[in-house]
């Protein structure tokens, strides 16, 4: 791997988990966030900072324009899907969105870091608690969500190399954990 080498990083997310901020805190405070509308419709934020090329869009409810993403899936080194741990309504759709990504075949073998974003709120999920775990903190019952890792059967991925990372960007706590792991695990 070259050390001059600019990786393309695709930072895909349900709309509010926190993938703008996470941008934010990767993003120097030179590097301008710039929003590209192609023509398809559908916004693409991205950055150039540390050797990085960092595009990031949302995902849901943008399913009827997935074939022209092929253009910006083609060449990823990295995929980086954020997820509000915190957000136990959009849970099923979180894990659904995700595991058709899995099945894109321009992603196929891309390595794959999930940040369970939003650790720092009470109701967050615990990214690798067993399931049926349930913190005595938490004000709310957890019991019927299992685990982020498991839920979104990350355990059973064989084709590609994975990485769950709890984070909070709000506060950037976990995010530069994420980007070592990403280092070492970029092919
Ligand atoms: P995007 O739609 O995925 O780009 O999400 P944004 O980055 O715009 O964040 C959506 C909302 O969640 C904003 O109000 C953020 O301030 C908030 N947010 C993002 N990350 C965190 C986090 O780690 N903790 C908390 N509590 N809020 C966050």
């Amino acid at each position: 791997k070259q050390p001059s080498r600019e990786l393309r990083i695709l930072i895909l997310g349900l709309d509010n988990a926190g993938k703008t901020t996470v941008l934010r805190v990767l993003a120097s405070e030179q590097d301008e966030i710039k929003n590209t509308t192609p023509t398809q419709g559908f916004n693409v934020k991205s950055v150039h900072s540390q050797g990085f090329k960092l595009n990031i869009w949302d995902i849901g409810g943008q399913r009827t324009i997935r074939p022209y993403w092929k253009h910006y899936f083609e060449g990823t080194d990295v995929l980086i899907f954020v997820v509000d741990s915190a957000d136990m309504m959009r849970m099923d759709e979180t894990g659904e969105e995700l595991s058709e990504l899995l099945q894109e075949h321009k992603l196929a073998g891309v390595p794959l870091l999930v940040f369970a974003n939003k650790q720092d709120l009470d109701l967050a999920m615990p990214p690798d608690e067993p399931a049926g775990y349930a913190s005595p903190d938490l004000q709310h019952n957890l019991l019927i969500f299992p685990q982020i890792a498991e839920k979104f059967q990350l355990t059973s991925l064989t084709d590609r190399r994975w990485q769950i990372q709890p984070c909070s960007a709000l506060r950037g706590e976990g995010i530069q954990e994420g980007m070592d792991w990403m280092a070492k695990n970029v092919s």
